[in-house]
């Protein structure tokens, strides 16, 4: 029985030669929330040792709880740019609401739309008119088809700069925070052009679990991951029970490494210290 080809990625490339969708995996790594600039500055510092080159961090956070710390804002974008200009690295922040989305233009290489917000059409829809790629979260009760006509929006606006992340599903299991839907990279790799990465912070809302599914989410065939990093993670203000201590992101990295090999892909090379 004859097939249709499988369509290939097609990268998304952003500056300095940073490029998603090829076969180098790439990952994004930082804390959930930006709350200092000595705590971003801490993590940057060992992304640049390990060959990192794109920072994670929440400015403005979609908390559950309204009671819950918010994120600090125009304060947090500026400390993310800061500190990434200053040790050479890219951004990647969520974009909240409409209203926010020229401000985090303004300051992110990437602009994450989360999974709370997968089906805000006019985000979707102002994202799209930007020139910034854009990190779109599956809704953690999306289907395969709704998370892709998401894309549809954004790109029907004129942006097809577009990477798709898979970052757990809801499901009857409640023994972890979420369900990493290996299934859904899998298929979306072979059934779209669009690069896809794992988050399995998220996924699993447990820091011992987050390396074992990073490593499944890889060998599904994600593009790259975004994981949740953080100086002392009983101190987060938020998602600290998922957060991988800067000790471990070199297991985190090795593992990578090896799933990659195993793939016939690679990571950069970390820095000449
Ligand atoms: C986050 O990246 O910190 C986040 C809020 O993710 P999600 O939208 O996937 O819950
Ligand atoms: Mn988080």
């Amino acid at each position: 029985m004859q097939h249709d080809a499988t369509p290939t990625t097609r990268p998304v490339v952003l500056r300095d030669g940073v490029t998603i969708g090829d076969e180098e995996i790439t990952l994004m790594l930082g804390p959930c929330s930006v709350e200092s600039y000595e705590q971003v500055r801490a993590v940057a510092e060992v992304l640049v040792a390990h060959g990192v080159r794109i920072l994670r961090g929440g400015a403005f956070k979609p908390r559950t709880s309204p009671h819950a710390f918010q994120g600090l804002g125009r304060e947090g974008l500026e400390i993310l740019r800061a500190v990434a200009d200053e040790f050479g690295l890219l951004v990647v922040t969520e974009a909240l609401g409409v209203e926010h989305v020229p401000l985090v233009a303004q300051y992110a290489d990437i602009i994450q739309i989360g999974s709370r917000n997968m089906q805000h059409f006019p985000l979707l829809w102002a994202v799209g008119e930007t020139e910034k790629p854009v990190l779109l979260k599956r809704g953690f009760m999306a289907t395969v088809h709704e998370w892709l006509m998401a894309a549809e929006h954004i790109a029907s606006c004129g942006n097809d700069c577009i990477i798709l992340c898979e970052r757990g599903i809801r499901t009857f299991e409640t023994a972890t925070r979420n369900t990493l839907d290996t299934n859904a990279i899998a298929l979306v790799k072979a059934e779209t052009g669009f690069p896809v990465i794992g988050d399995p912070s998220h996924a699993t809302g447990r820091t011992d679990l987050v390396i074992p599914a990073a490593r499944a989410a890889l060998a599904a065939g994600a593009d790259g991951l975004i994981v949740e990093v953080h100086p002392r993670p009983s101190e987060a203000l938020s998602d600290g029970q998922q957060a991988l201590p800067l000790e471990q992101v070199p297991d985190l990295i090795a593992a990578a490494r090896r799933i990659a090999a195993a793939l016939g892909r690679s990571l950069p090379a970390p820095a000449m210290l």
